[in-house]
């Protein structure tokens, strides 16, 4: 048997011309099928119906607010407890792999750190002692120093060593240039 388009039109009934209506009519009193498909569709739409229609008991908004407020409390409460516990679940694990892995090679720095420490402890130790010496030292010989000294004797020093360099490099000159010519 053709169900259509009575199919169709039973979900339209409303907007069906009188003779479209008829002809429904016709097929639904031949057609089982869509005729119990009528029956369940009449029966959904008295529910959608009839749910639209239910009015909410006095007072509805104000508890559904109430109702709402505590469900979102209720909520954040336990989203918190769910985060706090997360976090010291999160540190207690990391405290354990980073104890478990730091501390053997901790212990294994100890020494090295504490001989490190001390090397730098006496290097400044001993840089200290060796400014203060020098320091004693440069002064006492300043002061023991005369003047003309102090003067001429960096100058000489001076001069010495330009005329090293010089030497040399006359030297070195002569040498190129014997080469050359030889
Ligand atoms: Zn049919």
């Amino acid at each position: 048997m053709k169900h259509q388009p009575f199919e169709s039109w039973l979900y339209e009934r409303e907007t069906l011309t009188k003779d479209q209506t008829r002809d429904l009519e016709d097929h639904l009193e031949i057609c089982a099928s869509c005729r119990a498909l009528a029956t369940a569709w009449a029966d959904v739409e008295g529910q959608i119906l009839s749910a639209s229609l239910i009015a909410p008991a006095p007072g509805f908004s104000r508890r559904w607010r109430t109702y709402l407020a505590d469900h979102r409390r209720r909520i954040s409460h336990r989203q918190m407890g769910v985060l706090l516990l997360t976090t010291a679940v999160g540190l207690a694990v990391l405290s354990v792999l980073f104890g478990a892995e730091l501390l053997p090679s901790l212990q294994q720095a100890v020494p090295t750190l504490v001989s490190w420490v001390g090397k730098v402890a006496n290097l400044v130790a001993n840089l200290n002692v060796f400014r203060l010496v020098m320091g004693i030292l440069v002064e006492a010989t300043l002061e023991n120093i005369p003047l003309v000294y102090r003067v001429v004797l960096p100058l000489s020093l001076a001069g010495l060593a330009a005329f090293w360099v010089f030497s040399l490099y006359r030297l070195n000159y002569r040498r190129i240039t014997k080469g050359v010519i030889s």
